[in-house]
This record gives C-alpha cells, structure tokens and sequence, in this order.
C-alpha cells in the first residue's frame, strides 16, 4: 500500500533518503519522472505498509489506508503483486521497522523483465483516480446562472446568444442553391461567393438543383460548415458559411457591413452550454432516483450537457435528472418529482453525480466510502440551491 509524493526533478538520492527516513519511511516502491508547469518532477510510490490481506488485521489494514491518504494528499495507490493470491509469491508479512536503517529502493523500472505489478488507484473527495479529474465541491452559487460560478461562461447565464440564424440566412427552404437559397450571397456584392458556392457543390456532389429542405442533413452541413477538408485557402475548398459570416464579423468596423450583418442576425441558443444556461460543471450533477426521474420525465427527452463523451443510452440509464432538466418541467411534475425525493435518498444520489466519462473504474472506486459522509454538509446547500 503507497501513497504519491511529488518531488523537485532535481531531488538527489541522499535528500530522498534524508526526507524519507525523517517522516518515518523507508521503502519507495516506484518511481517516476512527470511533467509539471514547473518543470520535471518526480512521483515517488513509497509504502505505507506491505501486509497479505487475509492474515493481517483490520486494524493495521485501516491504518495503513489513513496513513497513506494522509500523506499522499488524498492518493492511495495498491501495489497488488502477480501471485499474490497463491502462497508462493506473496510479499513479506511485515515491514521492517522504520528505524531500521537504509532506505530501501524498489523502483519498478519500465520494460522490466518482471511482469509488473497490478496497480489498484483510489482516492477521497470528488476526483477520479484513474483520470486524475477533480471536481470542486458544489456550492449553491455552482448551480445558479445568477453567479459567475454557476453561469455558462459564453452566454453569462443567458442561454442564448447573438448569432447567425440560419432561418435568416436560408429564408426560402423551397429555394434550390443554384436558385439562390442562400440568401445573403445573391447581391452583387457576394456574387463570387455565391459562384464559389456552386462550383465546389458541383465537385462535392451536392445537389445544386435540388431545393434546400430535401437535402440530407449531411449536404445541408457541408454548405454551412464547409468542405470537411477545407484547408484555410478560400479558393481551394468551399469555406461554408459559416465561415463567410466569420468574416463579415471580422470586418464589422465598417458600416455597410454592420448593416448587412444586422439582418441575419438574432438570439439563438448558445452553443457551449446548449441553453442551459450553466457550467458543464453543475450539470453534470443529478438529483433523486431513477424512478423518481422516469416518474416525471421520459428518459428519451433527458438534457445532454454539451461537452460530455456519453451516448445516448449512457445518459438514459443515469439517475435522476440534472437541473436543467428540473428547470424545464411543468411545475406540476416538478412538485411531484420533489414530493417523491427524501432528503437521505437524494443525497445519496446527488452523490454519485454523473456517471464520470471514464466509465470503467467508478463503480469499484467505492471502499473510501467513509469519506463521503463529511459533505453532507454541502449536500443540504445543493438541496436549497435548488
Ligand atoms: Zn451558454
């Protein structure tokens, strides 16, 4: 059982010793080199205490877990030997005593013969040891769009923002592209867009004939965001419209420009946080049961926070609903949905928060379960944020 200390790249082999044996430890079992904003360091494994599990005592166990999450920060990381299940292969019973002498170096080189040993990662508070992703206590400004904490940082807590409205831009659905269903490249002024428009569909294969609304979602795509390998060169690949209106933006000081901008221009959802208006970050917290959830709302029409890696069937089978969710039912349900939440199982649900992306490893990250119950606290802020 290790716990991480990082320390200065240039940290020589006698300072290691020197600090190792004045905080009581003798063994480092890995080592290795990480890159810091400040240059190399060093991230020592060293051990807490090395036991067999079936004939060790709870106690000593339970020491060993607080000792190294304590001296690592929060870390623990358990070395778990190949064999280690038979009686063969086994570490030693105990570790010598701390007094006894020289430091002893165990450094798991890379590439090394040996087969390595099988790490098992833990850590306490709201991080993902395998990730290393931490995420900040919640507070209830975290879940308001009236605090700089909670708002979404490009729309400032709005949920929409001024934009180009593509109902503006292509107001005739009827209209084929050669017909002009682009609408602000039919004056003189954007001819040559309009012709740059019609040659590269023609090299794209997109339909130039065929009125706007009948083409598939991947054509109308490409005549808003452009040829997939567009280059940077204007002449060379179809720079979409995307881009076009970039560059009227970019030339906005003038005034005819102003103007032909204004036109196309109105609200539309803001596209970081996708209207709802907060950080990623307190969306990715849930409130309340799976079946509190499905009693109010089909899980088919749940809120994907904009920014997460998960597929739709990720989200549906996720607890509870995030505040966004809460925010757009009718009050009615709403009363229902918190009628049916006790506080301790709210609790405990708003506790798993979302199911973090990398999968795999949340659910066994459990046995640091103690630590859970000291944000109980902070629980109750997110009860009345809401
Ligand atoms: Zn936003």
């Amino acid at each position: 059982m290790t716990f991480p200390v990082e320390l200065p790249g240039n940290t020589s082999a006698e300072q290691l010793e020197q600090w190792l044996s004045a905080s009581g430890f003798t063994r480092v079992h890995a080592e290795r080199e990480i890159s810091t904003p400040i240059g190399p360091h060093k991230l020592l494994d060293v051990v807490a205490d090395r036991f067999r599990i079936q004939t060790t005592e709870k106690v000593r166990v339970i020491e060993a877990i607080e000792t190294a999450l304590k001296r690592g920060g929060g870390r623990l990381n358990v070395y778990v030997p190949h064999g280690a299940g038979g009686d063969s292969a086994g570490p030693p019973q105990a570790e010598p005593a701390p007094s006894g002498g020289s430091v002893v170096h165990e450094v798991t080189s890379v590439g090394a013969s040996k087969q390595p040993d099988e790490m098992w990662r833990f850590s306490t508070g709201l991080h993902c040891p395998d990730s290393d992703t931490r995420y900040t206590d919640p507070t209830p400004s975290l879940f308001s769009f009236n605090s700089a904490m909670g708002a979404c940082e490009t729309c400032r807590g709005f949920g929409r923002v001024i934009g180009v409205d593509y109902g503006l831009v292509i107001p005739n659905d009827k209209l084929t592209l050669r017909a002009g269903a682009i609408k602000v490249m039919q004056t003189p002024a954007w001819k040559e867009a309009q012709d740059d428009l019609m040659r590269h569909a023609e090299t794209a294969g997109i339909p130039r004939d065929t009125p706007w609304y009948k083409l598939t979602p991947e054509q109308q795509g490409w005549v808003i965001n452009g040829s997939p390998s567009w280059n940077g060169k204007w002449n060379q690949h179809w720079f979409g419209i995307k881009r076009f209106f970039a560059y009227l933006e970019s030339k906005a000081y003038k005034m005819h420009i102003r103007v032909l901008l204004s036109k196309y221009r109105s609200y539309t959802p803001c596209e970081t946080c996708g209207g709802a208006r907060l950080k990623l970050e307190s969306l990715l917290w849930r409130l309340g049961s799976r079946e509190a959830a499905d009693a109010v709302l089909p899980s088919s029409q749940r809120f994907m926070p904009v920014g997460v890696q998960w597929s739709r069937a990720q989200l549906e089978a996720l607890p509870g609903l995030c505040l966004h969710d809460l925010m757009r039912l009718p009050i009615d349900r709403l009363q229902q949905f918190f009628a049916s939440l006790s506080l301790a199982a709210a609790g405990d649900d708003a506790e798993q928060k979302a199911q973090f992306p990398a999968g795999p490893s949340q659910g066994g990250i459990s046995p640091l379960g103690g630590q859970r119950s000291t944000r109980s606290d902070k629980r109750g802020g997110f009860e009345v944020a809401v």
